[in-house]
């Protein structure tokens, strides 16, 4: 059989091998059941016993309070983009974004329809490459929640600690850097993710949820973004991304098995390191824009200084079996996504390239 490539794609992304494979051997006969997940019904004991146990691994991961609902929903982080203003406040409400890529300036375009959405703080005029100080944040004086992307992942920028809003209701894009680390979720109001780059294939849509923000929802809320609607009806009113949660849920109890969040963090911490350092001993041959201490450890966005050279490097990685390493068209050169499925082996593979480009393009 072909073998497998090294995938540095930004989502949808890499699997565990060992997930791809358990799902493999119970594709067409789950657990005796007689047939494939995709063909069960949905309010099934066997599916619920599927989702129960998925919320309850994600739960243990991420140390979920009680106070928080935890929703599978479906439509991606773009759909939460606009269900988050719909619940949570009116149209003249005033709410704050924090705008650090493009992600969060995509959630305040579309918030604006649906309140009073306001950018407090940009990092456009200097490429997205910082995240700033929490002291120097205008916090307008009635927002009613801040919203922020906790890691951008075209432009590479992630925010290690949370600034505190004003009125307590910090709000949290986690898409690219879910469960990439432990988080502790009482900081927030809600944290929301698509599946698609940490912990699964697309078309999950995860929501976590402190459950007294749940049930206000503005009158012309579609059902399908209403969340009192998916709270009570544990995520089943409609036909759920019934495989996408079984695939999320072997993730999870990979996770589990792998010490949880904390070692995830350990492991995902000397990837960032091996390949940023790679890029910092390169005597400027390989560039990071972002600003050293905020930079990402799930995409990592580098340019070359001779960048007439970047086609061709990503052509020979992709010789070499490792692929998706061009950047996002709206930066420009390379990103390596090294999400939690990464082996250390594919960034070392990357690091051990990347010196031998330089060496013979320099
Ligand atoms: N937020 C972030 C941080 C993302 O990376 C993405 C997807 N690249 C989105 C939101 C949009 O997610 P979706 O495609 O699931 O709607």
């Amino acid at each position: 059989a072909q073998a497998r490539v090294f995938n540095f794609a930004a989502g949808p992304a890499t699997l565990p091998e060992n997930v791809l494979l358990k799902a493999q051997s119970e594709l067409y006969n789950w657990r005796g059941s007689g047939m494939s997940v995709m063909e069960m019904s949905h309010r099934g004991k066997e599916f619920l016993s599927i989702i129960q146990k998925a919320e309850s691994d994600l739960r243990a991961l991420l140390n979920i309070p009680s106070e928080y609902a935890v929703l599978f929903l479906q439509g991606g982080a773009t759909t939460q983009f606009a269900a988050i203003p719909l619940n949570l406040v009116k149209l003249e409400d005033p709410v704050d974004y924090v705008v650090t890529g493009s992600w969060g300036d995509k959630a305040f375009k579309e918030a604006q329809k649906y309140c009073k959405a306001k950018v407090i703080w940009s990092g456009k005029s200097e490429k997205y490459t910082r995240i700033p100080s929490f002291e120097g944040l205008e916090q307008s004086p009635d927002a009613k929640y801040m919203h922020i992307c906790a890691n951008e992942t075209i432009h590479g920028v992630e925010f290690k600690d949370y600034p505190t809003a004003k009125n307590g209701l910090l709000i949290a894009d986690m898409s690219s850097n879910f469960c990439s680390k432990p988080v502790d979720v009482s900081k927030f109001g809600i944290i929301y993710a698509g599946a698609q780059k940490n912990v699964g294939p697309s078309g999950v849509t995860i929501v976590i949820i402190r459950k007294d923000l749940i049930g206000n929802a503005q009158e012309i809320t579609p059902v399908m973004l209403d969340y009192k609607i998916h709270a009570e009806n544990n995520s089943l009113y409609n036909t759920p991304p019934c495989y996408g949660i079984y695939m999320c849920g072997l993730v999870f109890e990979d996770l589990l098995a792998q010490g949880g969040l904390e070692e995830v963090e350990k492991k995902n911490k000397k990837k960032a390191e091996l390949l940023y350092n790679a890029i910092n001993g390169s005597n400027g041959f390989y560039r990071c824009p972002v600003e050293k201490s905020v930079r990402s450890l799930m995409n990592v966005p580098f340019t070359l200084e001779k960048p007439e050279l970047e086609a061709e490097f990503v052509k020979e990685a992709a010789r070499e079996k490792m692929v998706q390493l061009k950047g996002h068209r709206s930066v420009g050169g390379m990103r390596a996504s090294i999400y939690n499925a990464m082996p250390l082996a594919g960034v070392e593979k990357l690091v051990a390239f990347m010196e031998d480009f330089q060496a013979r393009h320099a």
